[in-house]
């Protein structure tokens, strides 16, 4: 259970998400899989297992594009299987969620996302998330403004990016109870549930507090409060290697 996330100046995000998903092993995990995304949209690669058996299998580094997430799932929803392993998208394939954490009113969620037709493939609490993010993207609302609008109706624990055809250079970052925090290097970002995985590429980390919303993109980090008020973040510098 762990989720990366990076947008790199002038590099492919694939391979690197591969080597910082590796460094988070050591939190535990059953499935493994990468999001990225670019003028053609979102590319997946998931499956269960450990992620040398899986990336044997299917070159999880080999996705194209500058922008993505990454995720090693524990499961708590659903058996470990393909369908299960995240990243989760939406039902039209335009947006993609990496989550840890424990969404406790999902069955709710999910029960009334299906009333309005919306179709689900996995077993997991998290796949309402993406689809509550497409309902309100297809309200009229912006990327950032959606995922704030789905996390309103949201009760558990999560650490979350996403990612959306919309935008091919942004990840939008959010957590509660379930730790997260951001990197930023020299033109690079990142986000990651620990320092471990993103050590090798930066030093520079600001951590994100319970209910702040963040946003990742070629221009820099923004992190905002539930309010939609952007907040002043101190950057630490971590003072131990990898
Ligand atoms: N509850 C989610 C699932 O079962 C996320 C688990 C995790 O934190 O890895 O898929």
């Amino acid at each position: 259970c762990g989720i990366v996330g990076c947008v790199l100046k002038n590099r492919k995000v694939a391979p690197i998400l591969l080597e910082s998903i590796g460094k988070l092993e050591y939190r535990g995990y059953d499935s493994v899989g990468i999001s990225t995304v670019d003028q053609n949209g979102i590319h997946l690669k998931k499956g269960s297992g450990k992620i040398k058996e899986v990336n044997e299998k299917i070159d999880l580094g080999e996705l194209p594009g500058t922008t993505g997430i990454a995720h090693v799932r524990w499961a708590t929803h659903g058996i470990p299987s393909t369908e299960n392993s995240h990243p989760h998208t939406d039902n039209e394939g335009n947006i993609s969620v990496v989550h840890n954490g424990i969404i406790e009113n999902f069955s709710e969620i999910r029960e009334s996302l299906e009333k309005e037709g919306y179709i689900f493939k996995s077993q997991t609490d998290t796949e309402i998330i993406p689809i509550l993010i497409e309902k309100n993207m297809n309200k009229g609302l912006n990327l950032e403004d959606a995922v704030n609008e789905s996390l309103k109706i949201i009760k558990g624990s999560y650490a979350i990016g996403v990612i959306s055809k919309d935008n091919p250079n942004e990840i939008i970052g959010a957590r509660n109870d379930s730790p997260l925090i951001i990197g930023v290097g020299d033109g690079d970002y990142f986000i990651a549930s620990d320092a471990t995985a993103i050590i090798n590429h930066t030093k520079n980390v600001i951590y994100v507090d319970n209910g702040e919303l963040v946003i990742l993109n070629s221009e820099g980090v923004v992190v905002k409060d539930s309010k939609g008020n952007v907040v002043d973040k101190d950057i630490d510098v971590i003072d131990w290697d990898a």
